[in-house]
C-alpha cells in the first residue's frame, strides 16, 4: 500500500508532483540538494493551490491539509527512507540520474517502487544500476502537472507487471489518465511531438513560411491549443535540443537529426521563454507573442 511518497529534485516538475500527490492525500516528502529551490518550490505550490482555491476547485480547508502532507528535505537518505514510492524528477542528465538511482536504490526500503520522470532517458538503463529492476518504472508527468491529465507510464525491460498495474492504479487515484508506453527513445510524447517541432524549425529554416503562419497553420488547421515553434519556446529549446539528439542517437537515423536553425539558437543562448528570447520574445508581465527580431 503505497502512502509515503518521496519527490526527488524540487524544480518545475518536482513541485507540480508533490502538489498532485499530497493533493491525494499522500505523505510527501520534497528533496532538493539545498534549501532555496525547496523553499521556491514550497512558494510555488502555495501559489497554484490559491488559484485552485479561487476558481473553486478546492476549499481553503483542503489547501491547508495539502500543504501539511508535505515536508522538505536536503538529505536524500533520510528524505527516502520511510518511501513507499520515490519519484524522481531531477535534472534531465543521465549522469546525475545514474548516481541518484543508486543512493536511492541503497536507502529507500526494500519493497519500495522507484519512478523517473525522466523525458527521454532510457529507464532500463536507470534500472540497471539498481538491484531492484522489476521495482524501477517511468512516470512522465506533464507540465504543469497539477492540470495535464495526462500521464506516460514507462515500462522499462524489466519492469514487473504487478509494478506497472500498481502504478497505472495510482496514476488514477491522482486524477490523471495513465497511457502505456514501452521504453524505446523518446517512448511515446516525445517520439511524437519533437519530430514535429523539428520539422516546423525546418520549414522556417528553408523559409517555407514564418514563425507566425507555421504556428496559426497549425493552430488553426490542426487545432493544437499552441504553434509548434510556441510551444517549442514553452519547452525550451534546449530541451528540445536534448531530446533530439537522444532519438537520433537511439535510433541512428538522419530523421531525427535536429534542425541546424535549432542548434544555433541553443548555442547562442536563446532558448524560449525562461531566457526571454526563441522564435518569440518574452517579457516579464506581458501576454503578447512578438515574433523574436531574428525571424521578422
Ligand atoms: P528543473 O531544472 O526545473 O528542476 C530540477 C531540480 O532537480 C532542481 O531543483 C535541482 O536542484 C534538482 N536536482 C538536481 N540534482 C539533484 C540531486 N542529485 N538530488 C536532488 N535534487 C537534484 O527540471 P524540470 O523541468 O523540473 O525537470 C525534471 C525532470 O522532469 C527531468 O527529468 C525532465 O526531463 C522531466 N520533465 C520535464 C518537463 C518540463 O516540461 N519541464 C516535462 C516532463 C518531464
Amino acid at each position: 500500500m503505497i502512502k509515503n511518497v518521496s519527490v526527488i529534485g524540487a524544480g518545475t516538475m518536482g513541485n507540480g508532483i508533490a502538489h498532485v500527490f499530497a493533493q491525494s492525500g499522500y505523505k510527501v516528502v520534497l528533496i532538493d540538494i539545498a534549501a532555496e529551490p525547496l523553499n521556491k518550490a514550497l512558494q510555488t505550490i502555495e501559489k497554484n493551490l490559491d488559484r485552485q482555491l479561487a476558481k473553486g476547485i478546492i476549499t481553503a480547508l483542503q489547501k491547508q491539509e495539502t500543504l501539511q502532507q508535505i515536508t522538505l528535505e536536503t538529505d536524500l537518505q533520510k528524505g527516502v527512507a520511510e518511501a513507499h514510492l520515490v519519484v524522481e524528477a531531477a535534472t534531465e542528465n543521465e549522469a546525475i540520474k545514474l548516481e541518484l538511482f543508486k543512493k536511492i536504490d541503497a536507502a529507500a526500503p526494500q519493497g519500495c517502487i522507484l519512478a523517473t520522470n525522466t523525458s527521454s532517458i532510457s529507464v532500463t538503463k536507470i534500472a540497471s544500476v539498481t538491484n531492484r529492476p522489476a521495482q524501477v518504472i517511468g512516470l512522465h508527468f506533464m507540465n504543469p502537472v497539477p492540470v495535464m491529465k495526462l500521464v506516460e507510464v514507462i515500462n522499462g525491460y524489466a519492469t514487473s507487471a504487478e509494478v506497472t498495474a500498481l502504478i497505472v492504479a495510482l496514476s488514477k487515484e491522482l486524477g490523471k489518465v495513465p497511457a502505456l508506453a514501452n521504453d524505446y527513445p523518446g517512448f511515446i510524447a516525445n517520439r511524437i511531438l519533437m519530430p514535429m517541432i523539428n520539422e516546423a524549425v525546418y520549414s522556417l529554416y528553408e523559409g517555407v513560411a514564418g514563425v507566425e503562419a507555421i504556428d496559426t497553420i497549425m493552430k488553426l488547421g490542426m487545432a493544437h491549443p499552441m504553434g509548434p515553434l510556441q510551444l517549442a519556446d514553452f519547452i525550451g529549446l534546449d530541451v528540445c535540443l536534448s531530446i533530439l539528439n537522444v532519438l537520433y542517437k537511439g535510433f541512428g537515423n538522419p530523421k531525427y537529426a535536429p534542425c541546424p536553425l535549432l542548434v544555433n539558437m541553443v548555442t547562442s543562448g536563446r532558448l524560449g521563454v525562461k531566457t526571454g528570447e526563441g522564435f518569440y520574445t518574452y517579457s516579464a508581465g506581458s501576454k503578447e507573442l512578438v515574433v523574436s527580431e531574428k525571424f521578422r
